[in-house]
């Protein structure tokens, strides 16, 4: 991957193909100089035409939200399946208030896990 340097993706998350796309592979990281997240999405067009996009910052973040719902597996996911517990990879947090108005604050990953962070 790419940004103020070279560096390598922390994660790679390969993504199921659609009408126009094929050999699709979204990956993740962040640049070691600025340490912006930076996402970059390579895939393959049925013409054989090849597209690449790369984003940083609150841009990288939306890529990757906008296709969450296509990744069918990454590779940490192969390499860590037994840590499954726990989320791993691009984890985002989430706040659930409760009953009593009360905020409970979830780290997520896009596997499902999610681990109470804390309550407030
Ligand atoms: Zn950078």
């Amino acid at each position: 991957m790419r940004h103020c340097c070279s560096f390598r993706a922390d994660d790679i998350y390969f993504l199921i193909d659609n009408d126009l796309y094929s050999s699709r592979r979204l990956s993740i990281g962040f640049c070691p100089i600025c340490s912006k997240p930076v996402a970059e999405l390579i895939q393959w067009r049925f013409d054989g035409k090849y597209e690449k996009i790369s984003l940083a910052g609150i841009k990288a973040n939306d890529l990757v939200e906008k296709h969450k719902k296509e990744i069918s597996y990454s590779m940490r996911q192969i390499n860590y399946a037994r840590f499954k517990a726990k989320p791993f990879g691009w984890v985002y947090g989430i706040n659930k208030s409760t009953k009593n108005d009360k905020v409970r604050q979830y780290a997520c990953d896009f596997y499902g896990n999610k681990e109470l962070i804390k309550s407030f």
